[in-house]
């Protein structure tokens, strides 16, 4: 059931709308494919007979799901320290490469490398057309891109696919903010690029500049953000500022595209959450649960696995990504979208999860509670040990906006104690210090320090053995 007030706009009806059954079909097709192409590299054949998988054993879905084990992140790198500088997963010659990507290294484990053909770029490319194509965007509108550009995946897919759909692009990520604003300004963007806590940075400076988006910013018609989770009543804030939707995007460099998409919906309408759609021609995307490995049922978070059918020099065969999704019953979406759906603006790391005094904080659940105030400009957070009562001890400081009286910020500071302590089970001090004493972010947000000794770091989950 569309709603009334949408205009949906596929870019490929048949694909978008296809019932399970076909593309369940379809994908075990891609599978077995696959299956039989990786059966010829080294790493994938020791690795299944490590595992004591054979492939004329995997007949069912069930099959590939509980016999094929995961691969992770440590996996790649002990392939590509040990075979540099790809490792031995590689499928295709080199002379064949076009790009290699480097993830950005934030989990603080390595980075991977991922070499690419030079028909891995363009597929890669080419399917983030849903995503455009979903936003509206059309081939001569202009996008202002504040995300990185340089060997990470996210700015290199986007500003290929932004050309291979005639949209142009401008990429001023080495601008300071400033800048960035009065480029706004003068070259009048159709689409922003930008990280949920930079557009957070963004509207604080703006205030400061007298800039108001809605009317200086004439021709902007959506405003993608990617790699961090939301509160909704920040969605909710910032279209109203900004004047334009929100949309989201999910991909990572190991799938090597923008897998997942918003649809018209957004991120947020009406007061609930918008979802990502996945097109699964591309990879098979699965959500298990992490400490068991089983498939989560609608409604459940888990961890997302993927096994790419379209990536020619590194595909992966049940890469576990490490990252904290909720799965959404089919039908969720008003768009009629027939595809696998995650909750859009809840994807969290699951290595950011902090075990503070036994309790696992997640950092989204605290960015709900202080961004729900529009007052708070930016926060950050120290876990350290009391030295004298060899407490674990939260400390949090907070910057407000330009402008917010004392009044209200001593009421803010007064009401925040209790409501972190309601959300996440556990007891932080809250105190208050001036924007600049604060470290500000630009891509995605390391809000949180762990100062406790060893042991008391950050939590892993174990990985199914
Ligand atoms: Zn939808």
């Amino acid at each position: 059931m569309a709603s009334a007030t949408t205009t949906y706009r596929s870019f490929n009806q048949a694909e978008e709308t296809m019932l399970r059954e076909q593309r369940r079909a379809w994908q075990w097709q891609q599978l077995q494919a696959l299956l039989e192409r990786v059966s010829h590299n080294e790493f994938y054949r020791q690795r299944f007979a490590a595992a004591g998988v054979e492939l004329r054993q995997i007949r069912t879905w069930d099959d590939f799901s509980t016999r094929v084990p995961c691969l992770t992140k440590k996996d790649l790198l002990e392939d590509q320290k040990t075979y540099p500088p790809y490792g031995r997963r590689l499928l295709a010659p080199e002379q064949d490469l076009a790009q290699a990507w480097i993830t950005s290294g934030t989990s603080g484990v390595g980075q991977e490398v991922h070499a690419l053909s030079d028909e891995d770029v363009r597929r890669g490319a080419e399917h983030c057309f849903y995503a455009l194509t979903w936003a509206g965007m059309q081939p001569g509108d202009l996008n202002l891109v504040c995300w990185p550009v340089a060997t990470m995946a996210g700015g290199l897919v986007l500003s290929e696919a932004l050309r291979r759909f005639r949209a142009h692009s401008m990429l001023v990520q080495i601008f300071d903010s400033k800048t960035k604003l009065e480029r706004m300004k003068t070259f009048q963007p159709h689409y922003l690029w930008v990280t949920p806590v930079y557009l957070t940075r963004l509207s604080a400076l703006c205030e400061e500049m007298n800039f108001l988006p809605r009317r200086d910013l004439r021709r902007l018609k959506g405003v993608f953000i990617s790699t961090g989770s939301y509160p909704i009543e920040w969605a909710e804030r910032m279209q109203e500022f900004w004047g334009a939707p929100l949309y989201d995007v999910y991909g990572t460099t190991q799938i090597g595209t923008m897998f997942g998409a918003t649809c018209e919906e957004g991120v947020v309408r009406d007061g609930k959450r918008g979802c990502f759609h996945f097109i699964d021609q591309w990879a098979l995307l699965e959500v298990i649960d992490p400490g068991t490995g089983a498939p989560v049922a609608y409604g459940e978070e888990g961890d997302v696995v993927v096994t790419t059918f379209n990536r020619i020099a590194t595909p992966l065969v049940r890469f576990r990504h490490g990252d904290r999704v909720r799965l959404l019953p089919p039908g969720y979406c008003p768009c009629g979208r027939t595809g696998p759906c995650l909750e859009a603006g809840t994807i969290a790391r699951y290595d950011d999860m902090i075990k503070i005094k036994g309790v696992n904080v997640w950092p989204d659940a605290t960015d709900a509670v202080l961004f729900s105030y529009p007052e708070v400009d930016e926060y950050n957070a120290r876990v350290y040990v009391d030295q004298h009562a060899g407490r674990e001890e939260i400390d949090m400081r907070v910057a407000f906006k330009a402008g917010t009286d004392l009044a209200r910020r001593n009421q803010v500071l007064a009401f925040l104690p209790e409501q972190l302590r309601e959300r996440t089970g556990v007891s932080m001090t809250v105190s208050e210090v001036t924007p600049d004493q604060l470290e500000r972010f630009e891509y995605k947000a390391l809000r949180w320090t762990d100062e406790r000794i060893t042991g008391l770091q950050k939590v892993k989950f174990k990985e199914k053995s």
